[in-house]
């Protein structure tokens, strides 16, 4: 299987903070790689990196064998390929829910309205929120939200999906909700990236856990591998803490 992104050596630095240092790993086409640690190991920061919300501060992202740090490459080109999920939604809230999921598709991919609203509803019909496409985020639950976000996401035709701990904003009954339909985007073949607390959910759905701490990947495998098995003290410290 090819690598669809490949991190190699990457290191980020806030002042004289290091926060990612020497970080590997690749996601390959169709996978689902989830990202854990601690709060404040760094999980969020490499998220943004991948998709150059943050500059990295050393390292390359190859991108389909490209790497896409070089100064060669339209950056902006390589973002539209990243759908990214946020935990805090992000929903552009003066916009309805097909607002939400058409504005992207106008202004970024220049598609007709007609084709981006067609492409909104499939998603929109996808995720279980197209009867709400007229109301506003505020009306939305956090888990309505959420849904929507990924609609959005996806009406982009991303290659790749990332989710930054999607369902850590939600009230304890409205995870589920999120979750399944991220397992159902899973099942379908997206490749996809994922910052979760939900072990269950990633043990299931995971085809590799990678994780993180203090800036560093501690170790990666097989869920059961990681999760069950760990060979790290840290991943079992870490382990003891959140099972
Ligand atoms: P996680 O998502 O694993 O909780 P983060 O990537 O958010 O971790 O943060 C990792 C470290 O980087 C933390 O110590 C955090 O304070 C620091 N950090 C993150 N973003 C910034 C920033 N924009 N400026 C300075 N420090 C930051
Ligand atoms: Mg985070």
């Amino acid at each position: 299987m090819t690598a669809v992104i490949e991190i190699k050596n990457l290191s980020k630095s806030f002042g004289s903070h290091e926060v990612l240092r020497d970080v590997n790993f690749s996601v390959k086409k169709g996978e689902v790689v989830c990202l854990i640690g601690s709060s404040g190991s760094g999980k969020s920061t490499l998220l943004r990196c991948v998709n150059l919300l943050e500059t990295p501060s050393g390292g390359s992202i190859i991108y389909n064998g490209d790497n896409i740090l070089d100064n060669k490459h339209d950056l902006e080109e390589y973002r539209t390929h990243l759908g990214m999920v946020f935990q805090q939604f992000n929903l552009f809230n003066n916009l309805n829910v097909l607002g939400n999921c058409t504005v992207g598709q106008q202004k970024v991919l220049k598609r007709s309205k007609a084709e981006a609203i067609d492409k909104a509803i499939e998603y929109l019909e996808i995720v279980g929120m197209s009867t709400y496409k007229n109301a506003k985020p505020r009306q939305l639950s956090g888990g309505q939200k959420q849904r929507v976000a990924i609609a959005r996401a996806l009406a982009m035709d991303p290659e790749v999906m990332l989710f930054d701990e999607p369902t850590s904003a939600l009230d304890p009954e409205m995870v589920g909700e999120v979750l399944k339909v991220m397992r159902a985007l899973a099942d379908q073949g997206n490749t996809m990236l994922i910052v979760t607390h939900e072990m269950e959910f990633a043990r299931e759905v995971a085809d590799r856990i990678v994780f993180m701490d203090k800036g560093v990947i501690v170790e990666e495998g097989h869920p059961e591998q990681v999760l069950v098995n760990p060979q790290h003290e840290r991943t079992k410290e870490f382990l003891k803490r959140t099972l």
